[in-house]
């Protein structure tokens, strides 16, 4: 690739219809990946680890079927790591940009072309997403953030100075790795996030340990061979499973801790965060921090909004990967005077959704992650069961024995501050509170004020009056905020991601500042 004919476009989403030659290839690597259990080490530098604490990762749709063992990595072996990224770090970070966007961009295409079907083989089974899920995840959006972020690197180190005393002084500024190691630590509901998460800090010139989720271990493996195989340096990103307390205590007990790269839960976050003010004596430079955790997204519904739009735009918000998404859908506002409407359009498309095998291609969604997200998901479907307050209106039930299945569930609550329209459930269940149309503005209000989340948000209706007040008034509740749109499916270079408050540092995966973040600038004045 030459750097400067690259122009920025997003990777087409393939369909998989039947009898094309990319659904055959598909379901080629599927039984390929299904037939294996493969064995997937730590990887620190050029080192290959199998330690002792072995794991498995199954299939959540058939729990009893592995696709991957794995280790988890002991501190010492964490502390090693640590080195590696560290010494690796001096060189790559010598090495000129443009050979590293030279990499970002083979590794783009190696995951379009050569890996496209073994990236989402392994999505697929191993995060029970269907092919189009997966496609538009360990595919389009995987690929994009390896083009868009090279693109934004490139324009960020075109900034220079714009004054300078002519004759005398020569500015100049350069962009170099944030000098200590970054770690990395990804969550299972997106292959992409993990690539994001990981190699980003590596573009800017950092060593990496990645800590993958043991829910996506394979498919993250996958990404990190192929980096590897566009010519990625050993040592400068390090694959390393491991128990999170254990991990997390290595990386913010070492001097060289340069950064934390995070997408995962509120309580992990804020337990990071702690130990990194507890150490902070201890560190050579302040770690950067920067993470994304958590939502509890709303539609807004307007009397004027067109019915079917909000109907097909929650189902698909609120159900597509079992509401698995940071994004997704999981508490609706509904005027009295639609609701009937909105409530026989939710039903009859939700009675439609089949929840099965991911492989097979006319499943809407398949399986919820793990048996502790189907626990938690179970025990509010339970609370709503036993709360006069809030009545399951379609569907409810729940079967572990195989896979972990939830149907996709929808509650009616009369109290809009019950904890299941205001805490995040991460699955299948959409909570609706119905308003009556002289309380909108109270209703409004209670949609930023009711959760510390605010991460997406949509609004719908045609009221230009009420999308102009809506916008001013939600303003600080959603990073993401969409009009007569779903509040998922943001795109990378169209919709940079991320939310403030409890949902995160709001850095905006996908935008060009994001690279910033993993850069440390130097101005440097040359005196003739
Ligand atoms: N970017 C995705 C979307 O807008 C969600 C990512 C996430 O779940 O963290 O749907």
């Amino acid at each position: 690739v030459k750097i400067d004919d690259f122009r920025v476009k997003n990777e087409p989403i393939l369909s998989y219809l039947k009898g094309s030659k990319e659904r055959k290839e598909l379901v080629a690597a599927l039984q390929e990946t299904a037939a294996t259990c493969e064995d997937v080490p730590i990887v620190i530098g050029d080192e290959e680890i199998r330690a002792s604490d072995v794991r498995y990762q199954v299939m959540p749709h058939s729990h009893q079927k592995k696709i991957a063992k794995f280790y988890y990595a002991t501190s010492d072996i964490v502390q090693r790591s640590i080195e590696v990224a560290t010494a690796a770090q001096v060189s790559w970070d010598r090495t000129p940009l443009e050979q590293r966007l030279q990499i970002w961009h083979r590794a783009a295409d190696l995951m379009a072309n050569k890996y496209r079907m073994k990236l989402n083989a392994t999505t697929m089974l191993g995060q029970a997403k269907t092919a189009i899920q997966a496609e538009i995840d360990s595919a389009a959006e995987l690929i994009d953030f390896f083009r868009f972020n090279a693109y934004s690197a490139k324009e960020l180190t075109k900034y220079q100075p714009i004054s300078e005393e002519p004759s005398v002084t020569l500015n100049s500024m350069r962009y170099r790795g944030i000098g200590g190691f970054v770690a990395a630590v990804s969550p299972f509901n997106f292959t992409a996030i993990g690539g994001n998460l990981a190699y980003t800090p590596a573009l800017m010139g950092n060593g990496v340990l990645w800590k993958p989720s043991d829910t996506a271990l394979l498919s993250n493996y996958t990404v990190f061979k192929i980096v590897r195989e566009a010519g990625l340096p050993p040592g400068v990103v390090n694959f390393v499973p491991a128990d999170g307390p254990v991990f997390g205590d290595a990386i913010t007990s070492s001097p060289h801790l340069g950064g934390i790269n995070f997408t995962g839960s509120v309580p992990t976050f804020n337990r990071l965060w702690t130990q990194v003010g507890q150490n902070i004596n201890r560190y050579r430079s302040y770690p950067r921090i920067i993470g994304e955790c958590g939502g509890k997204n709303y539609h807004f519904v307007h009397p004027s909004a067109d019915v079917t739009s909000v109907v097909m735009g929650t189902i698909r918000s609120a159900f597509e990967f079992c509401g698995q998404k940071c994004s997704a859908c999981s508490r609706m506002y509904v005027p009295q005077s639609l609701w009937p409407k909105i409530k026989a359009g939710l039903l009859a498309e939700r009675s439609k959704l089949k929840v099965g095998d991911p492989t097979e291609f006319d499943s809407f969604t398949s399986a919820v992650i793990d048996d502790k997200a189907f626990q938690r998901i179970k025990s509010y479907i339970e609370h709503a069961n036993n709360s006069k307050n809030l009545t399951v209106i379609g569907g409810g039930k729940y079967d572990n024995s195989k896979g972990y299945f939830i149907e996709p569930t929808i509650v009616e609550a009369l109290d809009p501050e019950d904890r299941i329209m205001v805490e995040e459930i991460f699955g299948p269940v959409l909570s609706v509170y119905v308003y009556h149309e002289k309380d909108l503005e109270f209703t409004l209000r209670l949609v930023g004020e009711s959760t510390p989340y605010a991460l997406t948000g949509a609004v719908f209706g045609t009221d230009q009056h009420f999308l102009q007040y809506a916008l001013e008034e939600l303003k600080q509740t959603a990073g993401n905020f969409y009009i007569n749109d779903k509040s998922t499916g943001s795109v990378v270079g169209q919709q940079p991601f991320g939310g403030g408050r409890m949902s995160g540092t709001n850095d905006k995966a996908g935008g060009p500042h994001y690279v910033l973040r993993w850069a440390s600038p130097q101005a440097i004045k040359e005196t003739f």
